[in-house]
């Protein structure tokens, strides 16, 4: 989760094209297919050709020279003290929700280098701002905001093996929709059918993760309990990937 701030801002010229000209980067299959048609008997029967469509919409973050300096000053602070770059593998996905009711202020967060002053504990850990790989709007839309294989600050002890997920939303406001459930299941399948990913978990579970091999934080007095995205989120997502085994807590 991150305290976001929803903004009115105009949108920037990359935003404008996201939004307007959208790339499907990705289309798998039969939206023609009856979603009222997949019923519990025909589970085995469902591949990824038959779910929904998967569209990703390209929405690339601000990137610079200072931010992947920031980034991999972090990493090694934090995973890997002998890092020379911000390639990872990914094994884990890490779901998380955003705390506030706008993607594109989400986006917008993401694209400041460094993270502010008022963040005091998170400012102590390293100045690279926090970001994810992905943010899913309250529609179901799945923006893309960098590659999946670029370390990226979004969760402590996992950021040198996982992709971020954020959901629009919070608990108790903007409670995270169906669609988005939707979304992340289509997501997290065609994530676990690119790299060898082992491990699905949420933001609010990673703490309890902490003896599994895949941890690493290098600062041990560096820790947060964190509610995102909820159990009961997290319980809807894993079932409908339930068929690709892979693990949680
Ligand atoms: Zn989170």
């Amino acid at each position: 989760m991150l305290a976001l701030v929803a903004c009115s801002r105009p949108r920037t010229r990359d935003e404008r094209v996201a939004s307007v000209a959208p790339e499907p980067a990705i289309r798998v299959a039969a939206d023609t297919v009856d979603a009222g048609a997949i019923d519990a008997g025909a589970v085995d029967a469902v591949s990824i050709d038959a779910a929904p469509a998967l569209v990703i919409v390209d929405a690339p973050m601000v990137w610079s020279e200072r931010r992947a300096e920031l980034t991999l000053a972090y990493r090694r602070a934090h995973s890997d003290a002998d890092a020379t770059g911000l390639e990872i593998e990914p094994r884990v996905i890490v779901l998380h929700y955003t705390g506030g009711s706008s993607a594109r202020s989400t986006r917008r967060y993401f694209d400041n280098v460094e993270i502010e002053a008022s963040r005091k504990a998170l400012r102590r850990a390293g100045r690279v701002n926090v970001s994810s790989h992905y943010v899913v709007d309250r529609d179901g839309t799945i923006f893309r905001l960098q590659p999946d294989t670029r370390f990226a600050r979004h969760c402590i002890g996992l950021n040198h093996v996982a992709i971020g997920i954020e959901n629009v939303g919070d608990q108790d406001h903007w409670p995270l929709t169906p669609a988005q459930v939707t979304a992340n299941i289509a997501l997290v399948r065609e994530l676990a059918r690119t790299h060898a990913i082992t491990h699905l978990l949420g933001h609010h579970e990673v703490m309890k993760f902490r003896d599994h091999a895949y941890f690493r934080e290098l600062d041990r007095g560096y820790h947060n309990d964190k509610p995102d995205p909820g159990a009961a989120f997290m319980t809807k997502v894993r079932v409908g990937v339930d068929d690709l085994g892979l693990q949680g807590l």
